[in-house]
């Protein structure tokens, strides 16, 4: 006959005794530990609309969509509630770190249709000078120039879009979607996308 092994009857007769190790959640709010992974959240005033992070999110929970509208380009990016997976890659490969933040939501039970648990965040763009084609979120370009200081001055883009953030050169008539201008010299010192850029450097 096998004999209980005394070390096992000591185990459970401690835990007769002890209080439930698991929480006592829903009768009592349950606190989450400090690096607990919920629902992620944009932060917008330090989201630059890069879209890095739709760019690393494994499941494609977060996505973005570029509309032009009457003149205006703006950037939308939407992250996905019941599509997130919570691993933080968003979080971890942030441009600002601070973007796309986790919070620390675990009770996400809801009788919420699929399609409304999301939260979207809109971004203007700069568009392009010569197409009219979107170039970058307005914010990501503030951002590269702060960080760049004076080296701003190698890149002519953002060197002309720096001056007119700072109110030192004027703004350019733009037509979104329209016919690109004809290339020349001076084209060169304008706000452009990387293909209109490479073809005024080519053919200038
Ligand atoms: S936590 Fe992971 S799955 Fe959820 S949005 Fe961020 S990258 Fe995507
Ligand atoms: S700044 Fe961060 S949150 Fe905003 S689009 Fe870029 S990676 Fe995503």
């Amino acid at each position: 006959m096998r004999r209980p092994k005394l070390r096992e009857l000591k185990e459970a007769l401690k835990s007769l005794f002890s209080p439930a190790y698991t929480s006592d959640f829903p009768r009592r709010a349950h606190e989450p530990y400090e690096r607990f992974r919920g629902r992620p959240y944009f932060h917008e005033e330090d989201c630059t609309g890069c879209a890095a992070c739709v760019q690393v999110c494994p499941v494609k929970a977060i996505e973005f969509n570029d509309e032009i509208e009457g003149g205006r380009a703006r950037r939308k990016l939407t992250v996905h509630w019941d599509i997130c997976i919570f691993c933080g890659q968003c979080e971890a490969n942030c441009l600002t770190a601070k973007g796309i933040m986790l919070s620390r939501e675990f009770d996400l039970a809801t009788t919420a249709k699929r399609e409304d648990l999301k939260q979207t965040i809109e971004k203007e763009l700069v568009l392009c000078e010569c197409c009219g084609e979107p170039v970058v979120p307005y914010d990501q370009y503030v951002w590269v120039a702060k960080r760049l200081g004076t080296l701003v001055f190698t890149n002519a883009s953002l060197l002309l879009f720096y001056l007119r953030s700072i109110g030192l050169a004027l703004k350019e008539k733009i037509n979104p979607g329209g016919k690109a201008a004809a290339f020349n010299r001076s084209t060169r010192l304008k706000v452009l996308c990387p293909r209109c850029r490479r073809e005024a450097v080519i053919k200038s």
